[in-house]
C-alpha cells in the first residue's frame, strides 16, 4: 500500500488505540489552570482577539528576554516552519538540514522546488556541523536545525551550535533552530540559540506549547528573529488573524504554571527510564534519548511491524534511518508504556 494511504488508515484506528505514542503528544497536558482559562475566555469568543494576543505576545518576549517586535506568534510552531520555508524558497535556492531530521519544513521547502541538501547526523547523533557548514553555498537560503533532535530525541552541544551559528548565519543565509523540545533539557536558558537573535544574527527560533505544555490540540506556538524577518512575514500573512482567543489565553495560563511544567517534564523522564529499562529488558539497544520519545532499531520490516502494533492497540512510528528500520515511541503515561512493552515483546521478541 502507498505510504499516505496506509497512514490514513492508522489515523482511521486511532479512536481504537489503548495507547497513543505516535506524535509525541504530552498525556498530562493542558495544565489546569490552562484549561480554566481556556473555558472562560470561551466567554469572550464573540471579540476577536487582538489584545490578548498582545498579552501573549509581551509576555513571550519578556520571557525570551527580547522585544516584541521579535516574535511572531503562530497557531503551533508548524506554522512558524512553513512560513519560513515558503518566504525563503519562493525565488529557488536550497535548503542544509540534516539526515534524519523533523520534515516540516523540508517537505514544504521542497513542494516550493528547493533543494534539499541532507548531512547525515554524526554517529553519535549529533548534527555533523563541520559538514553542514561545507554544504552550504551561494545558494543556500536556509540551514535547517532541530535541537534536540526529532527522530532521534538527541542533542547537539550548544557551544558547538552557537558558533555554527555565527559563522553561518547571513543576511543571504537564515539559520532556523527548531526548539520544539527545548525544555525537556536540564538546562533549557544555556541551550537556546535566542541570544544570537539579540546580537542581531539572521537566527530564527521557533517554540512551541504542544510539548512540555501539553497543548498540541490547542495550536500555539511562536518564532524568536530579528524584525526584519517578522516584518517580511507580515507583509505577506496577517499572523494575528490565524490565532485564537481561548488558545491564546491558555498558554499564558500555561507560562504561569510551572508547577505543571516540572510535573510534566518529571513524568516525562520517568517514562524514559521505564521505558528505557524494559527495552533493555527485551535486548532491544535504544538511543539515549533527551526528549518525550525515543527511538530504537527494530528486525521486522516497518509496515508488517506498525501494523502488528497497531492491531494490538499501540500506536507507535516507524523511521528509516541510514536504511535500518527504527521505532519511534512517544512518552506517554505509565500504563500506555507498559501496554507498548508489552505488545513489543509479543511481536518482536
Ligand atoms: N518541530 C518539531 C521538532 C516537532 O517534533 C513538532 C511536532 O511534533 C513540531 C515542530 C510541530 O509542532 P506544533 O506545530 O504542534 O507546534
Amino acid at each position: 500500500m502507498p505510504s499516505l494511504q496506509w497512514e490514513k488508515a492508522h489515523v482511521a484506528a486511532l479512536p481504537q488505540l489503548k495507547a497513543r505514542l505516535l506524535a509525541n503528544e504530552n498525556p498530562w497536558g493542558p495544565s489546569p489552570n490552562a484549561r480554566l482559562a481556556i473555558m472562560e475566555a470561551a466567554k469572550g469568543g464573540n471579540r476577536y482577539q487582538h489584545e490578548a494576543s498582545a498579552q501573549l505576545k509581551t509576555m513571550v518576549a519578556k520571557f525570551e528576554g527580547v522585544s516584541e517586535d521579535h516574535i511572531l506568534l503562530a497557531p503551533g510552531s508548524s506554522d512558524v516552519l512553513e512560513k519560513m520555508a515558503i518566504l525563503h524558497f519562493m525565488r529557488g535556492g536550497n535548503l542544509v538540514a540534516a539526515d534524519p531530521a523533523y520534515m516540516s519544513l523540508i517537505v514544504t521547502a521542497m513542494s516550493m522546488q528547493a533543494e534539499w541538501k541532507k548531512v547525515r547526523l554524526t554517529d553519535s547523533w549529533a548534527h555533523d556541523l563541520e559538514g553542514m557548514a561545507k554544504a552550504v553555498d551561494k545558494d543556500t537560503k536556509l540551514v535547517y536545525i532541530c535541537n534536540p533532535n526529532n527522530p532521534t530525541g538527541t542533542l547537539t552541544p550548544a557551544d558547538e551550535l552557537r558558533s555554527f551559528c555565527r559563522n553561518i548565519a547571513s543576511e543571504q543565509t537564515t539559520v532556523f533552530v527548531d526548539e520544539a523540545y527545548l525544555e525537556f533539557l536540564p538546562n533549557p536558558k544555556e541551550q537556546t540559540m535566542v541570544p544570537l537573535i539579540k546580537e542581531g544574527k539572521n537566527v530564527v527560533v521557533a517554540r512551541t506549547f504542544s510539548k512540555v505544555h501539553g497543548m498540541a490540540g490547542l495550536r500555539i506556538g511562536y518564532g524568536v528573529m530579528l524584525p526584519g524577518m517578522v516584518e517580511k512575514i507580515e507583509a505577506i500573512w496577517r499572523s494575528n488573524m490565524s490565532l485564537c482567543k481561548t488558545s491564546v489565553m491558555g498558554a499564558m495560563a500555561s507560562m504561569e504554571d510551572h508547577d505543571f511544567q516540572a510535573k510534566s517534564i518529571a513524568a516525562t523522564a520517568a517514562a524514559r527510564e521505564q521505558t528505557a529499562a524494559g527495552l533493555k529488558k527485551l535486548g532491544f539497544h535504544y538511543v539515549p534519548s533527551l526528549t518525550s520519545f525515543m527511538i530504537f532499531p527494530i528486525a521486522m520490516e516497518g509496515k508488517s511491524f506498525l501494523d502488528a502494533m497497531f492491531a494490538k492497540g499501540v500506536g507507535v512510528r516507524v523511521f528509516n534511518v541510514f536504511g535500518k528500520d527504527y521505532c519511534r515511541v512517544s512518552m506517554g503515561t505509565p500504563e500506555e508504556m507498559d501496554l507498548f512493552l508489552t505488545a513489543l515483546e509479543e511481536v518482536l521478541v
